[in-house]
């Protein structure tokens, strides 16, 4: 039997025969690559069952690497740079006001006299826009996972997407307001299903299932689409 070679995703994956004890091992390399190492005996149906099976883990694990090499995004604050903001890109626009950040007119405006205060007043905005955009999806997501949440809050949670406290206290990182809707709706309800059940067992992805069905296809878009976003780093230019 000649080694097959998998595709997951576009992603070339070597088999190998022998070399594990078990049926299958899969192992995501320093560099990225993966590599399955099969028993003689495994088909190649079960391989590829296998491996898509462990999607989600291989984006995870990928994720995982590409922060571990990439620098942190950047941002400059200056005309024309970009801000997401549920999905969408603003340019950014110093404008000659006072006043508070804001979405005007399809662009990110930023008071010159904010700009003392660098990244803050634009975390500040997205904080603010979330909590705002975030209030009336509580309010849905409560509804059909049946919780109560009593206090919502969008903040700085490292590398934490959300979390969820008994009884009833949200938070979710400023961050992810970058994301799209669909995207922050799992953050969301994820974080909510957790007011019910606490850990990631198959009682809490079984309840998340029941309010969104695609929830697995949305867990695996945001650990592809979360890689990239921004954290609040910038730099200035004299
Ligand atoms: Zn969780």
């Amino acid at each position: 039997m000649t080694a097959p070679t998998l595709e997951l995703d576009g992603m070339s994956v070597p088999v190998e025969i022998g070399g594990t004890a078990r049926r299958a091992t899969l192992t995501v390399e320093r560099d990225g690559s993966l590599r399955l190492r099969a028993a003689p005996d495994v088909e190649q149906t079960e391989l590829r069952e296998f491996l898509i099976s462990k999607r989600e883990w291989i984006y995870r694990k990928l994720a995982e690497k590409e922060a571990l090499l990439q620098e942190p995004a950047t941002k400059e604050l200056v005309d024309g740079e970009g801000f997401l903001y549920l999905g969408r890109s603003y340019r950014l626009r110093i404008a000659d006001t006072s006043g508070d950040v804001r979405l005007h007119r399809g662009r990110l405006e930023l008071p010159r006299s904010s700009l003392h205060a660098g990244d803050r007043a634009i975390i500040n905005w997205y904080a603010r826009c979330g909590t705002a955009w975030l209030q009336s999806h509580v309010r849905q997501w409560s509804t059909r996972l049946r919780v109560n949440v009593k206090r919502l809050e969008v903040t700085d949670l490292g590398h934490k997407w959300g979390s969820a406290t008994n009884p009833g206290r949200i938070r979710i990182h400023w961050a992810t307001m970058q994301l799209r809707p669909l995207l922050v709706d799992y953050v969301l309800a994820h974080e909510l299903a957790h007011l019910r059940e606490p850990h990631h067992g198959p009682s809490f992805w079984q309840l998340l299932a029941r309010v969104m069905p695609d929830y697995d296809e949305r867990k695996v878009d945001l650990a592809k689409e979360g890689i990239g976003l921004w954290f609040g780093h910038t730099t200035e230019r004299y």
